[in-house]
């Protein structure tokens, strides 16, 4: 499989990406992932649970997959499609009660919407630490284009976050809960789970050699101010300017696909 066709299908609690891009450990490993299409990752922690090769699913570790689990990588064996619709934010706004967040108050206070996550999506090449980089096909093409064009002005546009699932962010949550923090504690350094552009898979967080990431003083860098001549034409625009709408904290490496490129 060519790295362009290369999908995330996105489930309720599993993942499932291609087994390829797993590094074996071990010859047994190797072996079975060259014998499998896909491989299940939990995605609240981004675990490794099982395989599967057409509707055959094997677990990795005997007892890996709940019920509910095995249910959810049965619902992945029918989606891969190549749609990209929206998954249902049904099971998103249980799990944000179980944690004690009331959506619709949030919602006011922020002016924020829940953002679904997308049922498949693309994959854009890698990220500054080498992790796979998911993103919308859209997007992912932007992207690419985008970067390309900085490169041969000589500007080294790097990603440092792409997509971000529901799961992963209520994985913080639970993990901060339980170390005896409160939700409203939680909330003053990270968003509430649902409400990230990240979630929809056409948002990144962009960085540049030698700079932090996801810091203010990135507005300082060459690497900026050539997204601010040029990112436009590609479709992405920067969503927490300065004294934005929302009252969000200025984000100048956070940019989204608005529109599809004009160029
Ligand atoms: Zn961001």
């Amino acid at each position: 499989m060519h790295p362009s066709d290369w999908r995330l299908i996105n489930g309720e609690f599993l993942e499932a990406l291609p087994a390829v891009l797993a590094r074996a450990r071990g010859n047994a490993t190797a072996r079975a992932l060259a014998q499998n299409d896909w491989l299940l990752r939990r995605k609240s922690d981004g675990r490794f649970l099982a395989l599967r090769r057409g509707a055959v699913v094997r677990e990795l570790q005997r007892g890996a997959l709940t019920p509910m689990l095995l249910a959810d990588a049965a619902a992945l064996a029918d989606a891969d499609a190549m749609a990209e619709a929206p998954r249902p934010l049904s099971g998103l706004v249980e799990r944000l009660h179980e944690l004690g967040l009331d959506e619709v108050s949030y919602s006011e206070e922020t002016g924020l919407v829940l953002v679904p996550e997308p049922s498949t999506l693309a994959n854009a090449g890698r990220d500054r630490y080498q992790r796979q980089l998911w993103l919308t096909r859209e997007t992912a093409r932007a992207w690419q284009r985008m970067r390309a064009a900085a490169m041969t002005d000589g500007v080294v546009l790097e990603a440092i976050s792409g997509y971000r699932s529901h799961d992963y962010q209520l994985g913080i949550f639970r993990r901060k809960l339980a170390r005896g923090q409160t939700v409203e504690e939680i909330l003053m350094v990270n968003a509430a789970p649902g409400f990230s552009e990240h979630h929809a898979g056409s948002a990144l967080d962009i960085g540049t050699p030698g700079e932090p990431a996801a810091e203010e003083s990135f507005e300082k860098t060459l690497a900026f101010a050539w997204l601010e001549c040029h990112a436009r034409g590609f479709g992405f625009v920067m969503s927490y300017p300065r004294s934005n709408p929302h009252g969000i904290t200025y984000e100048p490496w956070h940019w989204r696909l608005a529109n599809s490129g004009s160029v």
